[in-house]
């Protein structure tokens, strides 16, 4: 099969043909139709994020149609369209597994990290962290809601009833849980890098009640922030914009250092909190709930031998 492959970190992918993998117990045989590119690629590419299985196929926002059922496996039947996330595997015993806390697992393997993901023709995924996809979505649309969707919504559950919330970073995960957070009758605001006025644009379109730069104070304060942009000085500056009591939550894999700030903007009781990968539970409970709302992601489609192409872009 053909796929593109990482061999070292910070090395442009290689196109490759590689034997197609076989579904092992309880395991799917997918066929690729779309696979969405996640800045935790990037991550993974540059060595970020620094234990990847090498050679690798990346790609953890999967849609594809079941060819073939391992021993055992029975959720899916041959041609079932499923998506495949970023959590992978996890062991089912450890602490974490057991307090409902699987998207910590101390031994939890990842999509496209520690297990080969979906820039490929092919790819084998465990069926029980695979997902049926609504009909009304395509391929394509639905291969973002894998991981910004899913992520985004953990991040989004994280800021708890808060009726105001600000969104850092416009980007794939905040122009999804916009839609998610308008669904549920929350107001939203918008913060763009500073001077990125179509970001802006973007996001008032969505329905930002007000969008503007992320060094500016927001109208009124905000009764939660959700950070998806890579930047740690949003970490204070999410704080100061926050109301007493709110909570600021980290959406990301990874962020530069956060500046050190005063504790006033801490203090009176706000939270800063960080969100790490998913649960079934949340990508059973944000699927069902994105067909609801009639969620729309905006994609750009591209050929599978450009990937190099879109990961510089
Ligand atoms: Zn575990
Ligand atoms: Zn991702």
């Amino acid at each position: 099969m053909y796929a593109q492959l990482l061999t070292a970190a910070r090395q442009p992918l290689v196109a490759a043909e590689l034997p197609p993998p076989r579904p092992g117990p309880g395991q799917l045989l997918i066929a690729v139709r779309a696979c969405a590119v996640c800045r935790t690629d990037l991550h993974v590419l540059d060595g970020e994020l620094a234990e990847p299985k090498l050679p690798l196929v990346p790609g953890h926002e999967i849609i594809g149609t079941v060819v073939e059922q391992g021993e055992a496996a029975e959720r899916f039947g041959i041609g079932d369209r499923v998506g495949v996330p970023w959590l992978g595997w996890t062991c089912g015993v450890c602490d974490y597994c057991r307090r409902g806390q699987e998207n910590l697992c101390d031994r939890a393997r990842f999509t496209g990290y520690q297990i080969d993901g979906g820039y490929a023709e092919l790819t084998v995924a465990d069926e029980r962290y695979c997902f049926p996809i609504d009909p009304h979505y395509g391929d394509v649309e639905a291969a973002p809601l894998m991981c910004a969707g899913l992520i985004g919504y953990r991040t989004l559950r994280m800021a708890g009833d808060a009726q105001l919330v600000g969104i850092y970073g416009f980007g794939a995960a905040a122009h999804i849980v916009a839609q998610v957070a308008r669904h549920q009758g929350r107001r939203f605001f918008a913060f763009s890098r500073p001077g990125d006025v179509a970001a802006q644009d973007f996001a008032r379109s969505l329905g930002a009640e007000w969008a503007g730069d992320s060094t500016a104070p927001p109208p009124e304060p905000l009764d939660a922030a959700l950070i998806f942009a890579t930047v740690g000085a949003l970490v204070p500056a999410a704080l100061a914009a926050t109301r007493k009591g709110g909570t600021v939550v980290c959406g990301g894999i990874h962020m530069s250092d956060i500046p050190s700030f005063p504790y006033r903007i801490l203090w009176e009781e706000r939270v800063v909190r960080s969100v790490a990968n998913l649960t079934r539970r949340d990508a059973e409970e944000f699927l069902a709930l994105a067909a609801d709302a009639g969620v729309r992601t905006e994609t750009v489609t591209y050929p599978l031998a450009e990937a190099n192409r879109v990961l510089d872009e």
